[in-house]
């Protein structure tokens, strides 16, 4: 279907509708609702970069053991410079993935020329395998930057409360992502929050078929449910 033919942003939000959807993710993440996994309790750009690249087509569940193993055994950057090519092949086998493996590997490469982690976007662009989501994610989390997070869940979340039909190339859509930038709080102490009350209520509540709409901190202004009622499947599979 063409872009054309997809409502991808309705006029304008109001700022109350902005403002809704913010406050709500952020009243609901509080400790018992938010998962708790190893990558959430660093700030350290090398952990979180590391952390993005393991996640990566995985379930988070599935990498927390294996993350875990990883920074016992090359806990700094300088460590993972120098780490043994098999090693690290080894501890990261039961993610499976083998060009996740070499993609590793080739970031090893390029992180031995620079010396450090880039700090900014573009530089984290320019290292192998880093995409607008890893980047933006190291930066928020290691850095407090008020990035927008977008990925297959936070689109759904986002296009459900809205009212949007979203589809695989949203999430590059100029309209979307400034939508998505606009619901992140500007004061930098509640960007990690915000996002990870969103990636959280996308995984376990907002989920891909059988939202548990009854226990959505959103539901009150949530424009598929008004129209539609609970949706049955993820919006991208609608089209
Ligand atoms: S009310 Fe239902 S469809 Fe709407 S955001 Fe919440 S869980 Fe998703």
């Amino acid at each position: 279907m063409s872009d054309e033919l997809i409502r991808e942003t309705p006029p304008p939000y109001q700022a109350g509708a902005l403002s809704n959807f913010r406050v709500g993710v952020l009243g609901w993440a509080v400790p018992g609702h938010l998962r708790d996994f190893p990558w959430r309790h660093t700030r350290d750009p090398y952990r979180l970069l590391l952390s993005e690249l393991m996640l990566r087509r995985t379930q988070a569940r599935q990498v927390a053991p294996t993350n875990q193993n990883f920074f016992q055994r090359w806990p700094d950057l300088e460590s993972f410079l120098q780490a043994d090519t098999e090693a690290l092949g080894q501890v990261l086998l039961p993610l499976g993935l083998q060009w996740r493996i070499q993609n590793i590997l080739e970031l090893r490469q390029s992180l031995r020329n620079l010396g450090q982690i880039p700090r900014d976007y573009q530089g984290l662009l320019g290292l192998p395998g880093v995409g607008d989501y890893v980047a933006s994610a190291v930066l928020c989390f290691s850095q407090q930057e008020a990035r927008p997070l977008i990925d297959t869940n936070t689109v759904r979340l986002i296009g459900r409360y809205f009212g949007l039909q979203v589809h695989q190339g949203t999430r590059r859509l100029k309209s979307f992502r400034q939508l998505a930038a606009s619901l992140v709080p500007q004061d930098t102490a509640s960007a990690s929050v915000y996002h990870y009350g969103l990636l959280d209520l996308a995984a376990t509540i907002c989920r891909p078929t059988r939202p548990d709409c009854s226990e959505c901190p959103l539901s009150s202004e949530c424009q598929t449910l008004k129209m539609e009622g609970p949706p049955s499947t993820s919006p991208e599979r609608k089209t």
